[in-house]
């Protein structure tokens, strides 16, 4: 186990790592944040900020030998540079879970591999074949960037010819996956935490409304029968066992009018949608994130309260 004294280093500075920053402050941790834009929202309330490029291998050796263990807050860390930390400290999650993750190819054939049920969905290689996938997946689809889409950002709905010619148009030269477009009746969120001695804990199940792609409110727990619930839990405890998970990561599905889940996609971190633990839980997010990578034993996912609705103020709102 890590103990309170040690240093705990994050990757990314955003509002997530803010928070993590936070909630370890407060259990007695000191936190050292590497994030390559000055003044960052986690920076202020940490230890330490160093303000490098993800690539500067030198710093982030330098950075990691200050912590006993590093984290991310967002995935779009190169992974390469990863490899140099995991020679100094326990990264956690470990890298493959972020290149996992962070390319939705790789992730959904992960899913795949495993077993786990996913999107129907195909893959164009970078110049490959899009009207071809579009044929294989059927209309209407989705055709999404493969690397660094978040929020429907690179994203198109086909829906006609006309939209095939758009999308093969706009993604020439990118990878990306086409996805079978889902009616479905709900979002759904699980956030699991499994720790080093392979305990797993995850959070209440979240419905999701999205507007304009965007995480709009979180309904917790969802208004979803108690056996979706479960069935959302144990989807997301048997991903992290699958990953030999330490750390936090969020899963979001859809729930289709037949009551099937699939998994959208997965974030190796903490999550918008489970902001509500902050006060809705015997445990928020981010303690439960410092728990999992420090090797304590995890915390109560109660909810302490019979019901709670969680809404994104976005900055201009
Ligand atoms: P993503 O960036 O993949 O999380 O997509 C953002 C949002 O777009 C999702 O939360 C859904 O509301 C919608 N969306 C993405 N993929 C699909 C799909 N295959 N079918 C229907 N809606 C989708």
């Amino acid at each position: 186990m890590i103990s309170p004294g040690s240093s705990i280093g994050v990757l990314g500075g955003g509002q997530l790592g803010r928070m993590l920053a936070q909630a370890a402050t407060r259990m007695g941790y000191r936190m050292h944040v590497y994030e390559p834009q000055e003044n960052c929202p986690a920076g202020e309330v940490a230890t330490r900020e160093f303000n490098f490029d993800y690539r500067e291998v030198e710093r982030l050796k330098e950075f990691a030998r200050g912590c006993a263990a590093v984290t991310y807050e967002f995935e779009n860390v190169p992974v390469k540079p990863l490899w140099e930390i995991e020679s100094v400290v326990p990264l956690r999650p470990h890298w493959e879970v972020l290149e996992t993750c962070q390319n939705r190819a790789r992730e959904k054939n992960w899913l795949k591999r495993k077993g786990l049920p996913v999107v129907p969905f195909a893959e164009v290689e970078a110049g490959g074949d899009l009207a071809k996938a579009v044929r294989e997946v059927g209309m209407p689809c989705v055709v999404k960037t493969a690397d660094f889409g978040y929020d429907g950002k690179g994203q198109l709905k086909v829906r006609s010819k006309a939209d095939v010619v758009a999308a093969v148009e706009a993604y020439t030269g990118q990878r990306a996956v086409v996805e079978k477009f889902i009616d479905f009746k709900c979002e759904l969120s699980v956030i699991v935490a499994r720790n080093p001695a392979g305990e797993v804990r995850t959070f209440p199940v979240a419905e999701n409304i999205h507007t304009n792609h965007i995480l709009d409110f979180s309904i917790v727990p969802a208004r979803v029968p108690q056996s979706v619930q479960r069935d959302a839990e144990e989807l997301a405890r048997r991903i992290a066992d699958a990953f030999d998970l330490v750390g936090l990561l969020a899963v979001e599905l859809f729930l289709d009018s037949d009551g099937n889940l699939a998994v959208n996609e997965m974030a190796p971190r903490t999550h918008n949608s489970g902001h509500w633990s902050l006060d809705g839980c015997v445990t928020s997010q981010f303690e439960q994130q410092v728990r999992a990578i420090t090797g304590m034993p995890l915390g109560d996912t109660a909810m302490t309260v019979p019901a709670t609705v969680m809404v994104n103020i976005l900055g201009d709102a």
